[in-house]
C-alpha cells in the first residue's frame, strides 16, 4: 500500500485562488486588505520569508508594506512602529518576523500589537480566545494544518488525533484546533513515554518535532492520515521533514510530502487572515 499524497502546493493554490477573487470583490467595495511586515536585522532565512509574503500580498492584489529594520534597532523603535502600524488605516494586519535579535524582547513586541490586527495569531488574547472557542485570527501554520486535512476529505470529528510536539507556536495550537473539530486529541512531547505505542494509535498524526526522520512506518497505524510539520535543512543542503516520508507513506492513508506539504500553506492562512482582519474592520 502506499498512502495518497496530500499536495499541499496545490490546496495552497487552490485557496489563493478564491482569495484573488475575494480581493477583487473586497476592492470594488473600497477595502483593500493590507499587510504591514516588520523585519529586524539580517537573518538569511528571514529575509526569504518576508519576500514571500510580499510576493504573496502583491499576486493577491493586497496592500504591503515592508519595514526592514537594522539589527541594532531598539526595542523602542520597533514598539514606535507597532504602535504607528496599530493606528494606521491602511493596516489591517501587523507581523513581526522572528526570531528578533537577542536584545529585544519577543514578548513585549507581540503583545503590542493589536489583537485585531495579530494576524499570526501569537498574542496572549489571540491564544485565549482559540481555547475558548471565540472568535480570533487563528496561527497559520496550525491554521494550515486544519485546512489540508479538511481539503484531503478527511473527517476529523470523532478521531483520535496525536499531535507530536508542545510549542506554542505548532503543537498546542494545532492540537486546540483538532480538539475544535471534535477530534479526540492526545499531546505528546519529548518527555513522553511510549511515543511509539501512543502514535501508533492515532487517526491523525501531526508531527512538529524539530528533528529530521524522528518518526517512521512503526509509529504510524495502517491508514492514519500523517501531517509532518517539520522543516530541517540535512547536511546535503536538502529539506526534510520530522518524518521519514519513503517509511511512513507504505502504512499511512494521506501523508504531507516536505517540501509541498504544510510549508505552502503557512503563508497562504497569513493572507487569509488579513482579508479575514479587513472585512471585520469594515464591519463585513
Ligand atoms: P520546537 O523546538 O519549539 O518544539 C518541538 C517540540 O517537539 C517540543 O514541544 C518537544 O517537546 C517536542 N520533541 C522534541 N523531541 C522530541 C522527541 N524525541 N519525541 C517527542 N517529542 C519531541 O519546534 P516548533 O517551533 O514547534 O517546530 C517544529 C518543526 O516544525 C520544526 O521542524 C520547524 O522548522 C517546523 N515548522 C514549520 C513551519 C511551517 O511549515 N511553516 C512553521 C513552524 C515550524
Amino acid at each position: 500500500m502506499s498512502a495518497l499524497i496530500i499536495d499541499g502546493k496545490q490546496i495552497s493554490a487552490d485557496i489563493r485562488g478564491e482569495m484573488v477573487n475575494e480581493v477583487a470583490e473586497l476592492k470594488q467595495k473600497g477595502v483593500t486588505p493590507g499587510l504591514a511586515v516588520i523585519l529586524v536585522g539580517e537573518d538569511a532565512a528571514s529575509k526569504v520569508y518576508v519576500g514571500s509574503k510580499e510576493k504573496a500580498c502583491v499576486q493577491l492584489g493586497m496592500y504591503s508594506e515592508v519595514h526592514r529594520m537594522a539589527a541594532d534597532s531598539s526595542e523602542e523603535q520597533v514598539l514606535a512602529l507597532i504602535d504607528k502600524l496599530n493606528n494606521q488605516d491602511s493596516i489591517n494586519g501587523i507581523l513581526v518576523q522572528l526570531p528578533l535579535p537577542k536584545h529585544i524582547n519577543e514578548k513585549a513586541i507581540i503583545d503590542a500589537i493589536r489583537v485585531d490586527k495579530d494576524v499570526d495569531g501569537f498574542h496572549p488574547e489571540s491564544v485565549g480566545n482559540l481555547v475558548i472557542g471565540d472568535d480570533s485570527l487563528l496561527p497559520c501554520t496550525p491554521a494550515g494544518v486544519i485546512e489540508l486535512i479538511k481539503r484531503s476529505g478527511v473527517d476529523i470529528a470523532g478521531k483520535h488525533a496525536v499531535v507530536i510536539g508542545r510549542s506554542n507556536i505548532v503543537g498546542k495550537p494545532v492540537a486546540m484546533l483538532l480538539l475544535r473539530e471534535n477530534a479526540t486529541v492526545t499531546i505528546c512531547h519529548s518527555r513522553t513515554a511510549n511515543l511509539e505505542e501512543i502514535a501508533k494509535q492515532a487517526d491523525i498524526l501531526v508531527v512538529a518535532i524539530g528533528r529530521a526522520n524522528a518518526i517512521d512506518s512503526k509509529f504510524v497505524k495502517p491508514g492514519a492520515v500523517v501531517v509532518d510539520v517539520g522543516i530541517n535543512r540535512l547536511d546535503t543542503g536538502k529539506l526534510a521533514g520530522d518524518a521519514n516520508f519513503e517509511s511512513c507513506k507504505t502504512v499511512a492513508g494521506h501523508i504531507t510530502p516536505v517540501p509541498g506539504g504544510v510549508g505552502p500553506m503557512t503563508i497562504t492562512m497569513l493572507m487569509k487572515n488579513t482579508i479575514t482582519a479587513a472585512k471585520k474592520a469594515n464591519g463585513m
